[in-house]
């Protein structure tokens, strides 16, 4: 069995035994990971107290050739995630996140640009910035590394780009907008207009950090909500847990 080294954030814990855990890891260089880490609660184990949900540690595990869980042998921390104290929905932010890992991620499929957002996310959640966007950027990065970003530019059905003044809708299952000449009522839970698309499209194009100037109306964000819910639900057949928790 190779030993491989990476770092990684934690997204989902379960008991396994008296003294085990089993840890599902979304790493840098080999994507997400299911590992055995064996006497985890113990008090002094080779994790470190690592092993916490969203914490960022430097891993080492051996891969297994067959089906069944990777061994975890040492974890090291390099940070644990600590959301916003006076901002409840920071912690569930980050919770919502680590499912999105789980549940929209592969095993065995890295996607480093992706994790460097999470781990850069989950720094923003800590802070005392609006969180909701940084999420929804999150959200967009995510969507376009596993294949399932909506076209934001044209309207997929008549290919005239979103005018100003006009309200969109998301045509989920064939990702991109609609305008409203070309119709659909049925998508009017994922109604945008003109004035969200350009903050979409702000937020899904250029690597810099203005997107973390842009002004969003309240009105916009429930807009980019309704967009993302419905597509982040399509991809994952069903809507996902922490979204009731989350507050816009
Ligand atoms: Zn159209």
């Amino acid at each position: 069995m190779p030993a491989e080294k990476t770092d990684a954030v934690v997204i989902r814990l379960a008991d396994f035994s008296e003294s085990s855990k089993v840890v599902t890891l979304f790493t840098r260089d080999f994507g997400k990971v299911a590992a055995l880490a064996k006497g985890a609660k113990r008090l002094k184990s080779s994790f470190e107290a690592a092993l916490d949900l969203l914490a960022e540690c430097r891993v080492v595990f051996l891969r297994r050739s067959s089906s069944g869980l990777d061994l975890l042998t040492e974890s090291q921390l390099i940070s644990r995630f600590r959301p916003n104290s006076r901002n409840l929905s920071s912690l569930y932010h980050g919770y919502y996140l680590a499912e999105l890992l789980d549940g929209l991620t592969e095993d065995y499929d890295p996607h480093p640009t992706l994790y460097d957002a999470a781990v850069s996310t989950l720094g923003l959640l800590s802070g005392e910035g609006d969180s909701r966007l940084a999420l929804v950027k999150f959200e967009l990065t995510l969507l376009r590394e596993i294949g399932h970003l909506p076209d934001f530019e044209e309207c997929v059905v008549c290919g005239r780009p979103i005018a100003l003044g006009d309200t969109a809708r998301l045509w989920v299952s064939q990702g991109g907008l609609i305008c409203s000449g070309c119709g659909r009522p049925q998508y009017e839970h994922t109604e945008v207009e003109a004035e969200t698309v350009a903050v979409l499209r702000r937020l899904t194009c250029g690597s810099d950090e203005a997107w973390q100037r842009l002004s969003v109306s309240q009105r916009q964000f429930r807009e980019l909500r309704g967009l993302l819910n419905s597509q982040v639900s399509h991809i994952l057949e069903r809507r996902p847990r922490m979204l009731k928790y989350l507050s816009f």
